[in-house]
């Protein structure tokens, strides 16, 4: 690889020490010819492009832009090839010796020596007399043979101090202050503003005394002389040339630099593509340092039509300067001219949101923002913009610019980043800082520049109705006025090249609901009960995990409340059908298994266990029983209605509850009754947990074999066997059908499972899955079959046939006593009568948002019956949000934080989320993983299968998820639960300490271990 060319931070005067990279013109990769301008950089004294003169491949490591770079350190590269170009952040390449290779590419020793020369020149012949130094035209650059004067800073007579700016000058690449390290008094003759003056010749001069002072403009030679200098005679010596003047506002569509914009600096480069691309400097805003515009500026600029530009009205009167910001401001205002806008205006009524955003402790000027991005997911289109010529930038991020007035007067438009994605109260922190410093014109430049759509609010001044002017770069502006009877008027300037007057009345109607029900996506502002008289304040339907934690938060915090449900005692599946029955089964499973473990620690004799159904039968039930029965005693203790029956709505505010199929056995599943009586209650909320059932799909023989005799068993029946099975085939490898598997083929069964997509357990880690599915095959009575179709489920109980084919398309049959169907759970809505109170639904289950509300805001829902992760906790958890939101308290569901355990073994667990689904939120995921084999008690107990992934932040080291596949990662979830929900670092982790000798070392370890790669990855 040949030796890299370094392009170094370039020497610009002799007082120069650093500077800092204001823009990179050229990308990383893009091929360099001789004379490429690379970059901008600025000092104290000048900006200045950044010229190669050398041909090859830009490469980095670039220095960043707003960096500061001493002079003659590299701030890029330049290589041969395109193969040994380096990306960002990559080391510096092996540079060319730094003896052989100039600072810049004027030779710094060079131009040090030139620059003293010129700027030591003792008076020239044309010096006036008692001239003691002549202030020359400075060589900035070894190809620079000659530079305009921009403008003088001081006038002739002025006295000057050592180290004072006395002009600015321009070359074909830098503009320049001319310091003076003398003292005396200005003294002309002076090169005239505009003129040309040759490297080293004079352009003005310092005497000793005022009285010395000349106050004339230098003589100029050639034809191009203007007609004030004509008859001055030429000199050799003096070749200075006015350059030609050209009006603001025409076009240069030739080679030749663009005229300089009035009153503002643009770097040569930047008037060099003016000039190419015929734009008017006049119309670019600048974003350079002190406004000045840059090659950037001009690229994102849109040429004038030909023959156009705005005409500058002659204005009699001394004006002052404009200050940047009021520049800035007017020539931004000049550009919106060439945006054609309307006006379209609706009236929206604040007062609610005014109210949400004072409960919640935040601005109603962010909430605004995040109300205006909300309506954005309907109305994109609100937030693209215009690109000349004949482009149209879609953006999905909502960057909303809201004015400000800053102190002393103007404007200032700070930008609130993001506001589509991030939470009110995280933009409220940002808003709060940004008007702080904006108001002090503390700004930065990527603070208030890039809205993708602004805000003007002038509600609080009382103005009844005014709009606001849009400006290139947003498809529109929103202005508020005060409030009045009917809303605040809310005018929208558009541009008619983005969107049109329907789409902006439509986006208008959506932001309308927006601010006017604000807690649908700010949160209660108060107790959800209406107003009225009901027998209870809230009524809960269905007595599982959600609804009892529902009903005993909310009795717990002195309201009335009823738990309607159709069985004798609380409970639901969980309790009766589900999780703990299952368990019961899987520890009696555990201990055949752990028999097999014994010999390896020596315990001898104790492989021959055999299990009695009868008794762990009887034990199941009656660990149920106890626990329905002290469920039913808590709920009775803390003054919560329980009633038996089954609930339907009669209207929003009512519901029957139909005593008639009620039954005395809690074990199995009540029938809805016949319907045709029952109680009639109000309430004033009503929460729906009804959850769901097994869910059979409709394989031939499948539904046809769940009636009395027939061989097919569900969740829900196959509690009712008297014995235990010897052959089994079980259909669907998720959690109940796995675990249902595995426990019988512990029993002693022989196991087929099939399944019907190329993986077990969908919501667990890929990972994780896949090593579960080698460790089940490894059982000796079980077979997982993955990417089977059934055709037909036949037989009776005790005598069932199974036809499928495998992955491969070869048909199969299998004999087995019954079919286990696994085959999900799904919410059964009949008989609810949920249209009867206009709940909508999506697909099986009822529609809820993350706190729990249906579309009728006094009806929550909960649990199984929502769909999204089917388990005990997670009913539980939105349980308790739903009867906080009922309360009138701030708290959401976060499925990102949910958790799960599949009690096979070893156990699957997962808390949060994979790299995958980190990385699709957008988050810079890693994983660091260990396997449980290199664990002591792992090793002691022969528990060898499985690993530990912790998942985090790379950039904020937040732990993300944790995913288990280890024999007790049912108890160790708990800690990695804590790590997720508490939003832990992998540095907390790391330090906490951990008992020894317990797996939860583990989790101390992997935080660790991947704490030292990203340190090793940063260097
Ligand atoms: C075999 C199996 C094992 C499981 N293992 C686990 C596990 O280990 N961990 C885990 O977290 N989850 C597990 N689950 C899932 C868990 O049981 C459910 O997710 C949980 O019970 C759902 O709670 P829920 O409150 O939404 O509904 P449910 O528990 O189903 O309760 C709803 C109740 O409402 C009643 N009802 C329905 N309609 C009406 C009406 N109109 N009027 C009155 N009452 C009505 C129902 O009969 C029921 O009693 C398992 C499920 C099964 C089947």
């Amino acid at each position: 690889m040949a030796e890299p060319y370094v392009i170094k931070m370039p020497q610009l005067s002799d007082t120069m020490t650093e500077g800092v990279i204001v823009s990179w013109e050229k990308n990383i990769g893009d091929k360099i010819e001789r004379g490429t301008i690379v970059a901008t950089v600025e000092t104290d004294k000048a900006i200045m492009d950044v010229e190669v003169f050398r041909d090859g491949y830009l490469s980095g490591p670039l220095a960043a832009v707003d960096s500061t770079v001493p002079v003659g350190e590299a701030i890029a590269y330049l290589v041969a090839s395109k193969e040994e170009v380096q990306e960002e952040g990559a080391a510096a390449p092996q540079a060319t010796a730094e003896d052989k290779q100039p600072a810049s590419d004027s030779t710094q020793a060079e131009e040090e020596s030139r620059t003293e020369a010129a700027a030591e020149a003792s008076p020239s012949a044309g010096a006036p007399e008692g001239a003691i130094y002549t202030i020359a035209m400075q060589q900035l650059s070894d190809t620079m043979t000659e530079g305009v004067v921009v403008s003088w800073e001081k006038q002739p007579g002025d006295k000057i101090k050592r180290g004072t700016v006395v002009a600015q000058v321009e070359t074909d690449k830098a503009i320049m202050d001319v310091e003076v390290f003398r003292e005396g008094y200005l003294s002309g003759p002076m090169a005239a503003v505009d003129s040309t003056v040759a490297v080293g010749e004079p352009m003005a001069y310092l005497v000793e005394s005022p009285e010395q002072v000349v106050r004339e403009e230098m003589k100029v030679s050639g034809a191009a002389a203007a007609p004030a200098q004509a008859e001055a005679s030429a000199s050799p010596t003096r070749k200075t040339t006015p350059a030609a003047p050209v009006p603001a506002g025409s076009l240069n569509t030739g080679g030749a630099p663009a005229p300089r914009p009035s009153g503002r600096a643009a770097t040569p480069y930047a008037r060099k593509l003016a000039g190419q691309r015929g734009i008017d400097l006049n119309t670019v805003s600048g974003s350079g340092p002190r406004g000045a515009i840059q090659a950037q500026d001009v690229m994102g600029a849109q040429p004038m039509a030909s023959g156009g530009g705005i005409r500058e009205v002659d204005v009699p009167g001394n004006g002052r300067p404009m200050n940047k910001l009021e520049a800035a401001i007017s020539q931004a205002m000049t550009d919106s001219l060439t945006m054609p806008t309307f006006r379209v205006t609706a009236h929206i009524r604040l007062g609610a949101l005014i109210k949400a955003a004072k409960a919640q402790g935040v601005s109603v000027t962010v909430a605004i923002a995040k109300a205006c991005a909300l309506a954005m997911a309907k109305y994109p289109k609100m937030n693209w913009c215009y690109q000349p010529k004949n482009k149209l930038v879609e953006r999905s991020n909502v960057d909303v610019g809201m004015a400000v007035a800053a102190d002393g007067g103007g404007l200032v438009v700070p930008v609130l980043r993001n506001c589509e994605s991030r939470e009110l109260d995280e933009l409220n922190e940002d808003w709060k800082d940004l008007v702080e410093r904006a108001r002090k014109r503390r700004l930065k430049p990527e603070e208030y520049q890039g809205s993708t759509f602004q805000v003007s609010n002038m509600g609080m001044f009382g103005v009844s109705h005014f709009d606001a002017i849009a400006t290139p770069g947003i498809a529109a502006i929103l202005a508020i006025s005060a409030n009045a009877e009917q809303g605040s008027p809310f005018t929208i300037t558009g541009d008619h090249r983005v969107v049109n007057g329907a789409d902006v009345a439509m986006y208008l109607g959506e932001l309308k609901g927006f601010i006017e029900q604000p807690e649908a996506w700010m949160g209660p502002t108060g107790p959800a009960i209406p107003e009225g008289k009901w027998d209870y304040d809230v009524v809960v339907i269905g007595g599982g995990p959600g609804g009892e934690d529902c009903a005993r938060d909310l009795a717990g915090h002195g309201l009335k409340v009823a738990l309607v449900n159709d069985s004798p005692f609380p409970g639901g599946e969980c309790l009766w059908r589900g999780c703990i029955p299952s368990k019961a089964w899987r520890a009696a499973a555990d201990r055949i298994r752990d028999r097999h473990e014994d010999a390896h620690l020596g315990v001898m004799g104790t492989t021959k266990a055999t299990l009695d159904w009868g008794k762990l039968e009887a034990t199941r039930r009656q660990v149920l029983e106890t626990r329905g029965d002290m469920a039913l005693k808590t709920d009775k203790g803390v003054k919560i209605q329980y009633i038996q029956g089954f609930a339907r709505f009669a209207d929003d505010h009512h519901v029957i509850i139909d005593k008639s199929g009620n039954q005395d056995d809690p074990h199995t599943r009540a029938g809805q009754g016949d319907g045709k009586k029952g109680d009639k209650v109000s309430f004033g909320c009503a929460v729906v947990a009804t959850g769901a059932p097994p869910f059979v799909p409709p394989i031939p023989g499948a539904r046809e074999g769940l009636g009395q005799g027939g061989g097919v068993l569900t969740s829900d029946t196959v509690w009712g066997l008297e014995e235990q099975p010897k052959k089994l085939v079980v259909i669907g490898g998720g959690a109940i059908g796995l675990e249902m598997a595995q426990l019988m083929q512990d029993f002693g069964a022989k196991v087929t499972l099939l399944e019907a997509k190329d993986r077990i357990l969908a919501e667990v880690e890929p990972e994780i899955a896949k090593h579960l599915t080698a460790v089940l095959n490894d059982d000796p009575r079980l077979d997982v079959h993955t990417s089977v179709s059934i055709d037909k489920i036949s037989g009776k109980a005790g005598n069932m046939q199974v036809a499928y084919k495998d992955s491969e398309g070869k048909a199969h049959k299998i004999k087995a006593d019954y079919v286990i169907m696994g085959t999900g759970k799904r919410p059964v809505l009949d008989g609810l009568d949920v249209d009867k109170a206009g709940i909508a639904t999506d697909g099986p289950a009822i529609k809820a948002d993350a706190r729990c509300r249906t579309n009728v805001p006094h009806i929550f829902a909960i649990g199984d019956v929502i769909g999204g992760y089917m388990l005990a906790h997670t009913a539980a958890q939105q349980g308790r949000v739903a009867a906080m939101t009922i309360l009138g308290e701030d708290m959401k569901y976060d499925q990102d934080k949910d958790c799960g355990v599949i009690f096979t073994r070893p156990e699957a667990a997962f808390v949060g989320l994979s790299v995958e689904q980190a990385k699709a939120k957008g988050i810079d995921a890693v994983e660091v993983k260990v396997p449980m084999n290199i664990d002591a008690k792992a090793m002691i107990n022969n528990e060898l299968h499985g690993m530990i992934k912790i998942v985090a932040d790379k950039q904020s080291h937040r732990i993300v998820g944790v995913h288990l596949l280890a024999d007790h990662a049912d108890t160790l979830i708990g800690e990695a639960v804590m790590m997720v929900s508490g939003d832990m670092t992998l540095e907390q982790v790391a330090n906490a300490i951990h008992p020894h000798p317990t797996q939860t070392e583990l989790f101390g370890e992997l935080a660790r271990r991947l704490l030292a790669r990203l340190r090793r990855s940063r260097k």
